[in-house]
């Protein structure tokens, strides 16, 4: 073939596998329907409201679950840094990327999950695609719930285990998994306290029974639990009397901790070595100072948040109730976790509820597949320590509103 020649060929459109995805979107917004994943906060005025479309709008749809985000503390502590270190670091965290800052901040995590290590991250993206890739490689196997956050799929691909997926939250599917696996091979299991599409929790504690009786180390992802589940905030593992079984906890400071960032912590004596060989870890830059700054000051404050868990106990409760009371079907049977999800029919009554809880004044979460299971549609209300008792009484009848109006419920 001439130079010519193959210049002139067509080029494969490597977009061209994104149209199915394309005409689905086309289809949803030809009804009318706003895009629910466009959505632009114009003014955020405290964890719970925003200015949405020029109306003032009840936040029910994010991470915020302690409502950390507008403490006077951890505003200051940021604004300090700043003044005093700058806007960024500019580097990887082996490099020059490494402030006073970033040891207290795994100085505030030690103290508060009471272990020997911690690491922290640019996200918790990268804390679970770093950890899971550097201590899981090739010949290894890593058995993991089905229903598992992208992050931790990614770093099983990233490490090339063998990944070893087992029915969601089912024991004796993860048992018969890890009796397969050859003697000898290495074997991590890898949990999530709170899975976020249905709010739903673990049985960590037989869990990790049987992961320790295989002779799997473990992993828990607590994202969703951090600062709200267990007597001190630990999680799920602490709540459940294991967390000193677990050998890896991943966590993120995108949610009760209130600013952005990942990190690891754990009691493994060789732990400090992953600083190293963690590609996540080395190859990108460190968080700004601003940003470690307000996570330290934030974990430090949530060590002493059992006022504001017992008050986000007493939401979850109380939505979960209600919406069931109204006829909604909900993601668990019981209320859990800070996470309501309320199933939708399917994706055209699911925007057009997200539409319509919108014009009440509420935002949800609009999920849907891949990001959901079973190809479920889902309205995912994440609760925050800082909603009021009247605004959870609102939330409910603005969903009785919107129900009623778009025919989910009768
Ligand atoms: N793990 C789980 C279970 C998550 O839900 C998320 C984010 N939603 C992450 C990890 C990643 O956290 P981050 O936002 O800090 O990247």
């Amino acid at each position: 073939m001439t130079d010519t020649a193959r210049s002139a060929a067509p080029a494969a459109d490597l977009l061209a596998k994104f149209d199915p995805l394309i005409a689905q979107r086309e289809a949803l917004l030809a009804t009318g329907v706003k895009d629910p994943f466009s959505l632009v906060m114009e003014k955020v005025l405290s964890p719970t409201r925003a200015i949405c479309n020029g109306r003032e709008t009840i936040l029910l749809g994010t991470y915020n679950y302690m409502g950390m985000t507008f403490d006077d503390d951890v505003i200051a502590a940021g604004k300090r840094a700043l003044d005093e270190f700058g806007s960024g670091t500019t580097g990887s965290r082996v490099l020059n990327g490494t402030y006073q800052g970033h040891k207290e901040c795994e100085d505030a995590l030690k103290d508060f999950y009471a272990m020997d290590h911690a690491m922290v991250f640019s996200t918790g993206y990268q804390a679970n695609l770093g950890i899971i890739s550097t201590i899981a490689g090739k010949g290894d196997y890593i058995v993991l719930d089905i229903d598992s956050h992208a992050s931790i799929y990614d770093g099983c691909k990233m490490g090339d285990a063998e990944i070893v997926p087992f029915r969601h939250n089912d024991i004796g599917a993860m048992e018969k998994r890890l009796a397969r696996i050859p003697a000898g091979a290495g074997k991590l299991v890898v949990l999530e306290g709170v899975y976020s599409m249905l709010g739903d929790i673990a049985p960590l504690k037989e869990m990790i029974g049987i992961a320790k009786a295989h002779g799997a180390m473990v992993l828990v992802d607590e994202a969703h639990s951090m600062g709200f589940i267990g007597p001190n905030g630990r999680g799920v593992a602490e709540d459940q009397g294991v967390i000193d079984q677990v050998d890896f906890i991943i966590g993120t400071f995108s949610k009760s901790v209130g600013t952005v960032g990942g990190f690891c912590v754990s009691n493994h004596p060789k732990f400090e070595i992953l600083r190293l060989v963690c590609r996540p870890y080395v190859f990108t830059a460190s968080l700004p100072p601003s940003v470690v700054a307000t996570a330290a000051t934030s974990i430090r404050k949530l060590m002493h948040g059992s006022n504001k868990r017992a008050h986000l106990w007493e939401n979850s409760k109380r939505l979960h109730a209600g919406l069931k009371a109204l006829g909604f079907t909900l993601g668990s049977e019981t209320p859990q976790s800070a996470i309501v999800a309320v199933i939708m029919p399917d994706l055209e009554k699911g925007a057009a509820m997200w539409e319509a809880l919108l014009a009440e004044g509420l935002y949800v979460n609009l999920a849907r597949p891949p990001a959901t299971p079973a190809g479920m549609t889902l309205l995912r209300c994440s609760l925050c320590a800082e909603h009021s008792s009247e605004e959870v009484g609102q939330i409910l009848t603005m969903f009785e509103n919107a129900g009623k109006a778009t025919g989910v419920i009768g």
